[in-house]
């Protein structure tokens, strides 16, 4: 996830990670699917090497422990609806100064009007970030084989053994797997990324990790953030890993994939 979300009905306050606030106001519209629960104008961050608007999809089919985005897994209802036409009109006016979008969530790809929308974004000129928890493949492979996408980031929570602990749900390992190999069989850009948090992942669990996604272009190492509104409350108390240590993970890492990126850190 991108940036963490708060909001109050019709207008939405989004955290940058530079702390910069913005607040839009937005109308609740039904005549279409897609839930956008959330905007944040520009980031220099959230898509590699692009400036980019990053907007939060409302729903999860995770409850990972460590999220930090709570209401919008939980309560998306709860926060301001961005109906299409307003997040359409919003990029059309911003085209000239956006590379792209960041899609990110909750989990974007849960969104039934999914295409159509990143279709008209891509007609805009601008191109399309993906963030994804990738549990659901066929949905991925439908926006690969549509062309509708520039970079995806695919977030592996932990070992296979490990995704109920953290997820909250059991999950079908071969979903994940397809996942990986829809992205490492083709030419996207792409990366997969893995929230370090102490007490549940140590470093032999992210070589593990590595290992699984061997020869991948970037494996990306998130710093946990205690936030005080995660959705395991016990977490809040828990020290992240010193840089150090994640360092030394990182070299290890390194023999199975071409590059290993710290973000957060
Ligand atoms: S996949 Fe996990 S971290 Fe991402 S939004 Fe869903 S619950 Fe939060």
């Amino acid at each position: 996830m991108p940036g963490r979300l708060s909001g109050k009905k019709n207008s939405v306050k989004i955290n940058f990670k530079c702390t910069r606030r913005v607040s839009i106001r937005g109308t609740p519209k039904e005549w279409n699917s897609l839930d956008i629960r959330g905007l944040q104008r520009t980031s220099l961050i959230d898509f590699p090497g692009e400036i980019c608007a990053t907007l939060f999809t409302g729903g999860c089919n995770l409850r990972c422990c460590y999220c930090y985005n709570k209401d919008l897994v939980f309560n998306p209802d709860t926060l301001p609806f961005f109906s299409q036409g307003e997040i359409m009109s919003f990029l059309q006016k911003r085209s000239s100064l956006l590379d792209g979008i960041c899609l990110t969530g909750g989990e974007p790809t849960l969104q039934k009007a999914l295409l159509p929308f990143l279709t008209a974004v891509k007609e805009l000129g601008l191109k399309v970030k993906l963030d994804t928890n990738g549990t659901r493949p066929a949905v991925l492979r439908r926006l690969l084989e549509k062309e509708v996408l520039d970079y995806v980031a695919v977030d592996l929570k932990g070992p296979w053994q490990k995704y109920p602990l953290i997820t909250g749900k059991n999950i079908d390992v071969r979903v994940l797997k397809e996942t990986i190999a829809l992205l490492k069989d083709g030419s996207l850009q792409h990366e997969f990324r893995t929230t370090v948090v102490p007490g549940i992942l140590g470093v032999e669990d992210l070589l593990i990790i590595s290992k699984t996604i061997e020869g991948s272009p970037k494996y990306v190492l998130q710093q946990f953030q205690p936030h005080p509104n995660l959705i395991d409350s016990s977490l809040c108390s828990t020290q992240p890993y010193s840089l150090e240590t994640i360092q030394q993970a990182a070299l290890r890492c390194r023999q199975y994939v071409q590059s290993v990126e710290l973000r957060g850190f």
